[in-house]
């Protein structure tokens, strides 16, 4: 499937623009089909159709490594957590905070300190967090897609 901007149309493979043109092959010609991408209605560009890889459907997005409707589903803490685990991040911190803290018990802390965040900050945060990489956040997903078949 592909998307005009233009004309904000949905055009499906078999509705694309298309002739036969004829070359001379040996003594007769050739016919070859021509599918011109470019919309039937107002002849601008077009973009394509991907597979989204989390729901196997189609979307249209140019620069996108998933679905809005995945993206947004998959925006969660839970989510942002268990991919920070994968990405973590380094700090010097006060010797005495650090001397008397585990790295447990302040990540404990920091969590139930975002936890009284506004929702709405909370959102930002997290959509920022999920959206800087989103090709981070689809390996992720498979990641934990395929744990799911495991078990
Ligand atoms: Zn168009
Ligand atoms: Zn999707």
């Amino acid at each position: 499937m592909y998307y005009c901007e233009f004309c904000e149309s949905f055009i499906e493979e078999e509705d694309l623009p298309r002739y036969t043109q004829s070359h001379p092959y040996g003594m007769g010609s050739a016919e070859e089909e021509i599918v011109e991408y470019e919309c039937p209605n107002c002849h601008s560009d077009l973009i394509k159709a991907r597979l989204c890889p989390i729901c196997n459907e189609e979307y249209i997005k140019d620069d996108d490594d998933l679905c809005d409707t995945c993206f947004e589903k998959n925006c969660t803490i839970e989510n942002c957590v268990e991919m920070g685990k994968d990405a973590v991040e380094e700090y010097e911190l006060n010797g005495f905070l650090a001397s008397v803290y585990s790295k447990d018990e302040i990540e404990d802390c920091l969590l139930a300190d975002f936890a009284k965040m506004p929702k709405h900050m909370q959102d930002r945060y997290i959509a920022d967090y999920c959206g800087e990489d989103k090709y981070f956040l689809v390996e992720f997903l498979e990641e934990k897609m395929k744990n799911a078949d495991l078990y």
